[in-house]
């Protein structure tokens, strides 16, 4: 992230899956891991800067403190690599981190959603036509169920045939859902329905995220969604002798028959 007029800024983002094994590592490893691969990743970017390393894993700060005998060989050559670039570790509680915990909670199926005002949704709820007809629809395979709020004393009606509940969400709080989930990295059509349908449900929610997503103004601002070819140019050829014709040439190319321009 890099402070833009007082405001922290996400520069880039980072998400990798852990392998078999590694998913066996202590916290401590696994953070330390995850330090090591977004120095090497982004070290085109941060050599020759300081900056900041922050994470959650408070023993992390005190890494480069350490007797090194303590440290196992993986994890003196993760710090001897993250030291060349920063040594300066530094802690952020996890609810502060909203940024990261995004890309890394997209596997996590819940319902925990503090920007969500529950008490008027599930006002809505009980008013939504769409909802009722939806539970009287026999041939839908959805299962609504009653599950209590996680803010109030109101329960919240969801669907329960995914094995976890899925919040059915009346007109008005879509466009807030959406705009959640899909502007924290604005991810494709694809990406942002997974990331939604996950956790709630609504009547063509596939068609309304893929709209929402192909008109989002930040999104065509900075996507290429179309790459223009330009056809190859063509030559008027000469028609008399000693007039001038055009030459390019390019290369190197990997050699072909000892010879490595065209
Ligand atoms: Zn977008």
């Amino acid at each position: 992230m890099q402070l833009c007029q007082n405001n922290w800024e996400p520069v880039a983002f980072l998400s990798v899956k852990l392998s078999k094994s590694q998913q066996k590592w202590s916290t401590y490893d696994r953070e330390l891991l995850a330090i090591y691969i977004s120095v090497k990743r982004f070290r085109h970017m941060l050599e020759g800067r300081d900056f900041i390393i922050y994470t959650d894993q408070k023993p992390l700060m005190y890494a480069f403190m350490q007797n090194p005998d303590k440290c196992s060989p993986r994890q003196w050559r993760h710090l001897d690599f993250i030291s060349q670039f920063s040594t300066d570790v530094r802690h952020i509680n996890g609810t502060h981190n909203a940024v990261a915990d995004a890309l890394s909670r997209i596997e996590v199926n819940q319902i925990s959603n503090s920007f969500l005002d529950f008490e008027a949704l599930s006002k809505a709820q009980l008013e939504d036509n769409e909802l009722q007809s939806f539970q009287n629809d026999e041939k839908s395979s959805l299962v609504f169920k009653r599950v209590p709020s996680p803010v109030s004393a109101t329960e919240l009606i969801c669907d329960t045939s995914t094995g976890s509940p899925r919040l059915f969400v009346p007109h008005n709080f879509r466009r807030t859902i959406f705009e959640h989930f899909h502007n924290l990295a604005h991810p494709g059509v694809a990406a942002s329905f997974q990331l939604i349908a996950s956790r709630y449900v609504w009547p063509n929610m596939r068609k309304t995220v893929k709209d929402w997503v192909q008109n989002c103004i930040a999104c065509q601002r900075s996507k290429v969604h179309r790459h223009t070819k330009t056809p190859l140019g063509t030559f008027a050829l000469p028609d008399a002798r000693f007039s001038h014709i055009h030459v390019d040439l390019i290369g190197p190319l990997p050699s072909s028959e000892g010879k490595s321009f065209a």
